[in-house]
This record gives C-alpha cells, structure tokens and sequence, in this order.
C-alpha cells in the first residue's frame, strides 16, 4: 500500500513542504506539497532526491544502527545495548558533575534537530545539570543575526514574510547566493522579476555567484566591508533626502549619532574602501531608498542577508548597519519592505524560540536577565537556573582543548568538520576525557572521535515541529518507523536525563514526563505566553491543517491577529496563516520605549587582513547541490554532476602570475593549516581573492594542519575569530597563499 505523509524538507531555511511516499517501511518517492505556502509544491535538487537518501543500501552501510561503544580511542567501536550505553553515559557525566561541577561537560547541538528535540536538551543542560554549556552549530550561522535585530528593534525576530517578495519594487540582496543556498526562494525572486520587470534587484558580494549575475546592480565589494558600503549609501541618502525624516522622528531613537559617524563615510571614500565606483554607489543608495522619488512614490525594499554578513567578526555590526538603513528609509513594517535575514539550516529558528544557545532561556529569554531566569525558574520548578554565562560553540572547544571541559555531547553535527580552526577542534575531542556522538550517519569525521555513537532517528522517521526562516512553524511527519535501533533524539535525552536523576544529578521532581513530541511542543508553547513570539493561540491540531507563523497569541486563533479568514483560505497566494506574517506594521517596537534604535556602529577591518606571506582573501560558500558536511548529499552520486570535486577558485591573473594551470594541483595555506587540491579560473573571483565551497572534509581533501596531522578538509585554513556580541565565528574570511604542489 501506498502511504503518503506530509512533511517538511531537513535542508535549508526555506523549510519547504514535501509529501513522503512510502511503503510498508521503507521511503519510495518525494514531491513538493503543493498546499505548503513556503513552496507551493516546488522543489530544489536537494529537496527532490530525500528519498533516494533514505535508499536501503544507504541506510545499511552509513547509518548508524546500534549503540556502539570504543573501549579506546582509535579502536574499532563494539555494539551495545541501549541500557548499557545510557548507563554509561550517565555513570560518566555525574562523574564528571561531581568532581569538577556542572560547567565540566558541555553539549553542543544543531539547526537540524527538530524544536522538540531541541527544547529537552536545553532543559538537561540549563535545568538539569546546572551548565550553560550547552550551544549549537547555529553559532556558526544566524547568531549575528539575532544580535543585529536585538540591537535595533528589540527582539530576534525577522519582521518580514516570504510573500514580501511579490510585493517589494526592489530586493537588496547582500551576503546571500539565494539561488543556490535558498534555491525554491529564489525561483519566487525570479517569478516576481518575471512578472513585473521593473522590480529591480541589487547584489552586494564580494564575488560573482549565480545571484549576482541576475541581478539589475551588482556591488561585487571587498570582503568585510559592508559596513562601510551601508554607511556610505545612509550618506548619500541624507545628502539627496532620500531619509523618511517623519518616519525617524515618530519611531526610532540615536539617529543623530548614526549621522554623525556616516559623515565621513563620503562616497569617494567609501568606493576607495569597498572597491566599486561610485556611480554603482549612488544608484544603490537610489533604489533602496525606493528610487528616488517623491515620499508618498517610493517603492517598498527588501533585504534578503545571510552568512556574508553574519559569519563575520563583526557580524553584528553589519546586520545592525543594514537595518539601520530600513529604519532611516521608513522600509519596514509594511508589505514588501523589511530587513529580512534568511536562516541558514531548516530548524536554526526554532533552535533560537526555545533558547537552545548559550545565552539564551526559553522563548527568548536571556540569560543576563534576572527576572527572564526566575521566569524560566518557575516554568520549570525550579529555585533557579544558573547565571552564568555558557561556552559558545568556538569557546565550548577551546575549554574542551583547554581540559577545563571534560566530557562532550554532540549531537546531530559534525565539528571535526565545520567548525573553523580544525587543528584546536581536534585537539579538543582528543583531549575531553568522554565523547557521546548522537547521530542518525556513521560516516561524519566527528564519529572518529567518539567513546559512545548513539543512533538516532532522522527525516522521514521522526514527529515534531520546525520554524523556518519566515518565522512559519510546519509539522515535520515519520513516514516509516525507525531503522535499526535509532531512536528520537527527544527520547534519548530524557532517558538520559533520568538514569543522571537517579545519580543524584538535578533535581528530585521529573523535569522530562514526556510521552511524545506533542508533550513537549505543549510545554515551550506555554512558555512562550506573553513573550515576543507567543504561539498560546497554536496547537499541533492546528498545525496539522496548515503551517503557522509566529506570534500567533491565544486571541489570534480566533481571527486577533492575524489574517482574515478569506486571506487564509485563498490557495497558492496568501500566506494562509492565523499568526502575523509581517511585524511592526503599527510602527511600536519591542523596546522599552516602543521605538526602533539606530545603531551607531563602525566599520571594522577583518579579522585575518591579507599580507604578505598571505596575500589573499580567502571566502567560502554553498554549492547549488550540497548540504553542509554532505553527510547526506554526499550519499548520493548524481548530486555531484554539479560540481563533481572540491576545486579552489581563483581569478584568471592571479594563476597566471603564479605560473599556474587550470585544473592543477596547488597547496593552499593559511596560518592554521593546508590542504591541496586543484585550482580553476574564474573570472567570478575578484583579483587578490580566492573561493572554496564549505562542504569538503578531510575525507576527500589532502594536506595537514598546523600541528602536521592529516588536513580537516576547507576548516583546517579558517580562522576561529568571532565577533564580540553574537560570538559568531569569521568562516567567511581568512588570508591564505596559494603555491603550486609539490609532487612526489
Ligand atoms: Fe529543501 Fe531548501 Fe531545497 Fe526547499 S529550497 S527543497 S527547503 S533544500
């Protein structure tokens, strides 16, 4: 029998629907739904072949199927029972607890968990145990977005929708190849184009992608320097009066500071920074600020960002620079304008509602708030939960290379991959004392390192919720039961959780009395009830007839908030949900005093300035068919017709004064480490600068690291600077040299 289940894409932030078929336990077919509003029944090439991921054959021979435990490290892992395996584990971390306290182990987690999942593991950390230490690879993607909007309007939430495209008379579009990193977003972008040609589309990248080639402007800057750029254009538009001075005067707050510190970005001298001319300047200043027109003419702008302006040492700074451009303009809180910042995994948002980072609590909450931490106190029984700060995902390693932290729970993430800085990476799994491993695929770098591989569950076999990048919850559906004996990561922790309680760690009442994923969801929806994304008004009933986006509060349900009911209903054309789609459109925000805040901010260099031993700029990106470490994508052969190896891109005149050869062999090195692999030409690549995509690990790249061990793949040559507030690593930037290998 043929069955079918609706479900959600585990990729990217797009969080498109997809109808799973199957038969009796095994995943057959995939297609788009075509009722899901983030989609309507598109699909990329990623998205499209999830079920060929689920194929027996890969299932065999590169999921993990049973506990496994490695009496020593670099011996062969032996099969274990679950009970024996959760003992142990228990038995070894109250160990750890007692003898050095809770800040002695730490768990680092992932975008890709679902927000149930993600809920109960911040709850062992911060209730249970009495540890912060609990972060996430989403750290390394959207943090600089949270901080940036914080900054300046109040709260971590993108105040946009997807449907703001069709709306929009320009899409500023900085930092993001949509089209191969949000690719069912992008076709929306060029249906909007399609439709109405006089939208125009601006690119700000330090590199040609596919993106910047369709665009009507393209302001290909010099890497780190978007700060400067946004400054220069906030100048231009107070010289030409392009500001929404009413709009500055009744909402915002600091925008006499903000002009003071643009006055000397002049356009001279912020062409001579970014490297582009003037005129493309100007004409980007024009167009954002809705063409030069007068006031009441000016068409909406959109922004589309991401990891070009969060993976950055001052990640911050540039989202908070970005929006303070919306602000200046008036281009937010109304349909087709708005800062909106694309999350980069399928479920980094709801990673962020439910506080699963080391500086947050429940429902954004924060941490440094006494009253937030007594809230979440109470919500869950508690006399307290500890104030003090946790690691972040580059500190959590560095405490763990450092011996401060003993033990580490991985889950459903590979950093012996992602993570910048590999040689420190790997020195801090070789050096904590115990590794758990919680993983669906055997085959990631970080299983290498493990003590104890615990198999979990994955898409297709699990129940829960994601938040995508619209702020819009979907079900995510288990089509066939769990292979092997996986189990759901939810389950997992709380059986963890339990075996710690009765080793006396964390307190005497049961924190974990789940008996599913609806239990839990239940739990963070009452945690969230008068917080900035209140969903007291949604349920998993709800849910289930269509995805929602959030705040949805308990009135919206009945028509409060939201839209109306023949907006909802309309098929394939309105966002059809009970919650808002679109924030501040009342022009208050969630500030103390109601008003949005310019921020004052500078433009700083990058962390890791070219020299002359190394004199050029190295970036990463996506590829259009690869996720992350490929762990899944690299299962499938036909995923690299694409782009078949890892190749560093370099411009045509730099090769050629390097004596180099397409397609040769170069060692590429940075002060951390080296790999070697080909070299190709491309004329998208700006002079002085070079271009790898992110997904290659060790497995598939050679060279070695800083301390002679064998290459971490493209992270062995990044830097692990972070900026200041959101803690977000630079992956986007390092100085490396480029010298033709020598052979043996
Ligand atoms: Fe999946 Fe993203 Fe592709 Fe949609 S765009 S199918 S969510 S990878």
């Amino acid at each position: 029998m043929l069955k079918e289940t609706r479900s959600t894409c585990p990729y990217c932030g797009v969080g498109c629907g997809v109808v799973i078929e199957s038969r009796g336990d095994q995943i057959t077919g995939v297609r788009g739904d075509p009722d899901h509003p983030a989609n309507f029944g598109r699909l990329c090439s990623k998205g499209s072949t999830l079920h060929l991921t689920a194929a027996p054959e890969i299932t065999r021979q590169q999921r993990l199927l049973q506990p496994l435990r490695r009496a020593q490290r670099g011996d062969a892992p032996v099969a274990i029972g679950w009970d024996e395996a959760l003992d142990d584990a228990a038995t070894r971390f109250a160990g750890f607890i007692e003898a050095h306290g809770p800040d002695a182990v730490g768990f680092y987690i992932s975008g890709q968990l679902l927000t149930e999942d993600y809920y109960v593991f911040n709850k062992l950390a911060k209730g249970q145990i009495g540890s912060n230490n609990i972060d996430t690879n989403s750290r390394l993607c959207m943090s600089s977005a949270v901080s940036g909007y914080k900054l300046t309007l109040g709260a971590d939430a993108p105040p946009a929708c997807y449907e703001d495209i069709d709306h929009a008379g320009c899409l500023f579009i900085a930092g993001s190849n949509t089209a191969w990193a949000h690719p069912v977003l992008y076709r929306r972008i060029e249906d909007a184009k399609r439709r109405r040609p006089d939208l125009k589309i601006v690119v700000v990248d330090p590199r040609r992608t596919d993106t910047a080639s369709s665009a009507d402007l393209f302001l290909q800057i010099q890497p780190g320097t978007d700060v400067a750029l946004f400054h220069g254009m906030l100048h231009l538009m107070l010289w030409e009066g392009w500001t929404d001075s009413a709009y500055i005067a009744a909402h915002t707050t600091g925008f006499d500071e903000l002009k003071a510190r643009v006055r000397d970005w002049t356009p001279d001298r912020t062409a001579q920074v970014c490297g582009i001319p003037k005129e493309a300047l100007a004409e980007a200043a024009r167009l954002f600020a809705g063409g030069g027109a007068a006031p009441q003419d000016r068409h909406p702008t959109l922004s589309l960002y991401c990891q070009g302006l969060n993976q950055s040492s001052s990640g911050t700074a540039k989202n908070a620079a970005l929006i303070n451009l919306h602000l200046a303009t008036g281009q937010i809180g109304k349909p087709g304008a708005g800062p909106f910042s694309l999350t980069g995994q399928p479920n980094a948002m709801g990673g962020r509602e439910v506080g699963g980072m080391a500086n947050l609590l429940s429902a954004h909450r924060d941490l440094a708030n006494p009253a937030h931490r007594a809230e979440v106190a109470a919500l869950w029984g508690l006399p307290s939960v500890p104030d003090k700060p946790g690691k972040t995902a580059v500190e959590m390693f560095q405490a763990a290379a450092d011996g401060e932290i003993k033990a580490l729970w991985i889950a459903c993430t590979n950093p012996a991959q992602s993570l910048p800085d590999q040689a420190t990476v790997r020195r801090a799994l070789q050096r904590a004392e115990f590794v758990v491993v919680q993983e669906a695929f055997a085959t990631t770098a970080t299983c290498d390192f493990a003590d104890l591989l615990l198999p979990a569950t994955t898409w297709g076999e699990k129940e829960g919720t994601v938040t995508n990048s619209e702020r819009r919850i979907s079900r995510v559906r288990a089509a066939v039961p769990a292979p092997g004996l996986a189990r759901h990561d939810w389950q997992i922790v709380m059986d963890f959780a339990h075996r710690l309680q009765a080793r006396g760690i964390g307190p005497r009442h049961d924190l974990f009395p789940y008996d599913g994923p609806q239990a839990i969801w239940n739990e963070h929806r009452a945690s969230t009830r008068g917080r900035d994304l209140d969903i007291t008004g949604l349920s998993y009933d709800i849910l289930e007839t269509a995805p929602q986006h959030w705040p949805c509060p308990a009135d919206a349900s009945q028509g409060g908030a939201g839209e109306t009911a023949a907006q909802a209903r309309a098929p394939g054309q309105s966002t059809g949900s009970l919650g808002r789609a679109r924030l501040y459109e009342d022009g208050r925000f969630p500030t103390p005093d109601g008003r949005a805040r310019f921020a004052a901010v500078d433009h700083q260099p990058v962390a890791e300035p070219r020299s002359a031993r190394f004199p050029l700029a190295l970036t990463t990106g996506r590829l259009r068919d690869q996720w992350h470490g490929m762990s899944r994508t690299g299962t499938l052969g036909r995923l690299f017709g694409h782009a078949p190896e890892a190749v560093v891109q370099m411009n045509s005149g730099d090769m050629a004064r390097r004596g180099l050869q397409e397609g040769e062999l170069v060692h590429l090195s940075s002060p951390r480490g080296a790999i070697v692999l080909p070299a190709q030409a491309s004329e998208d690549v700006a002079s002085g600068q070079a271009y790898l995509p992110m997904h290659w690990g060790s497995e598939f790249l050679s060279g070695h690291d800083s301390t002679g061990q064998p290459s971490a793949g493209v992270n062995a040559l990044t830097t692990s600077a972070f900026d200041p507030t959101s803690k977000q690593p630079e992956l986007k930037h390092a100085a490396v040299k480029v010298v033709k290998a020598e052979l043996p």
